[in-house]
């Protein structure tokens, strides 16, 4: 990742259904003229919706021009299916991998102590190990990244050993932090100066969503437990809850002015939330005035 400029990075995660794949290769032929630094691909707890991402990650890998970033996650899995896993994506020459813990499933009975990993830590640990095998084709191995939640994780309500926890998985290897998203900046910008006394020193991307819909608003409150949604951004949401094209444009001017500001207090990176779809995102882009890469200029995080 460099330092002089911002890195950009996209999220998208599997399709269930033909429809929704389709809405989903459309907005990755639309967003690829945007040349982002990485595209990253969330990863479920099921068995077959984590075959989506594998497969997802690997059509953009060899099909397009874009970097896939797999996440990767402790819940449901034993060493040796994590093992195979990046087996596959070394083969798929696939650089990095954002490490995480993983939500608990849902709807599969589940039982957390027949984890291999407990905490993403134990996963980071694994891929160093990997890396250090050679079994990659880039003799440098995976990059990897790690979660951090500048509003707190609801599992650790002391923020210092939360931190401790994120300094730790940082001292284990990783090399890049990926926030949840966050509507006030300064929630942010605390977290990141908070890093920086606790001695982590990694580039850390700022996680953004653009509300576009007020049922996807509620989702993001269900979703990212304990986001705070600032009272003018409420405000200005409830003047037009009942005008879907105005609500969007609310949420994707708010999440410009944030991007904005995230920008001017020199942001290491940028990961836009995407819900699989490309005009939000691509609104908030060309408004920040980003010149679009080639490949030639794409970087090794
Ligand atoms: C950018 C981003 C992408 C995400 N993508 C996905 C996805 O694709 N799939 C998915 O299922 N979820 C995803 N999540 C959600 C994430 O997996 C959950 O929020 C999970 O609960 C926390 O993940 P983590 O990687 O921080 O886990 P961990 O680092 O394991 O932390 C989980 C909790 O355990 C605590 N902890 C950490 N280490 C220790 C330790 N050694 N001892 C005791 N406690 C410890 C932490 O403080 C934290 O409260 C994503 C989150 C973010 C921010």
């Amino acid at each position: 990742m460099r330092a002089d400029s911002p890195t950009f990075s996209f999220e998208f995660f599997p399709p269930r259904t033909p429809e929704a794949a389709e809405i989903l290769y459309q907005t990755i032929r639309d967003l690829e003229s945007y040349m982002p630094h990485f595209v990253s691909v969330t990863y479920g707890a099921g068995g077959s919706t984590r075959d989506l991402t594998h497969d997802l990650v690997e059509r953009i890998q060899h099909t397009t021009k874009l970097d896939p970033i797999p996440h990767l996650t402790c819940v449901c899995h034993n060493e040796e299916e994590i093992e195979a896993i990046l087996f596959r994506y070394a083969k798929a020459a696939i650089g990095n991998i954002l490490t995480l813990g993983g939500d608990r499933p849902r709807d599969i009975p589940y039982d957390k102590s027949r984890d291999s990993f407990q905490h993403a830590i134990d996963l980071v640990k694994f891929i160093r190990r990997f890396n250090e095998s050679g079994a990659h084709p880039d003799r440098r191995g995976f990059g990897v990244g790690v979660a951090g939640f500048p509003e707190g994780h609801p599992a650790t309500p002391n923020r210092l050993v939360e931190m401790d926890h994120l300094k730790a998985k940082v001292d284990a290897g990783a090399d890049y932090i990926v926030t949840q998203l966050f509507f006030d900046n300064r929630d942010f910008l605390d977290f990141r100066e908070r890093c920086a006394l606790a001695g982590i020193h990694v580039p850390i991307m700022a996680g953004i969503m653009p509300i576009t819909s007020m049922s996807g608003f509620k989702r993001i409150a269900e979703l990212a437990g304990g986001a705070r949604f600032p009272a003018r951004l409420l405000r200005a949401l409830q003047r037009c809850e009942n005008d879907r094209e105005m609500v969007k444009r609310v949420g994707v001017h708010f999440a410009l002015e944030q991007c904005h500001d995230l920008l001017d207090n020199h942001v290491a990176g940028i990961h836009f939330y995407t819900l699989n779809r490309s005009d939000a995102t691509r609104i908030i882009f060309d408004s920040l005035g980003i010149p679009r890469r080639r490949k030639a200029q794409a970087l090794t995080l």
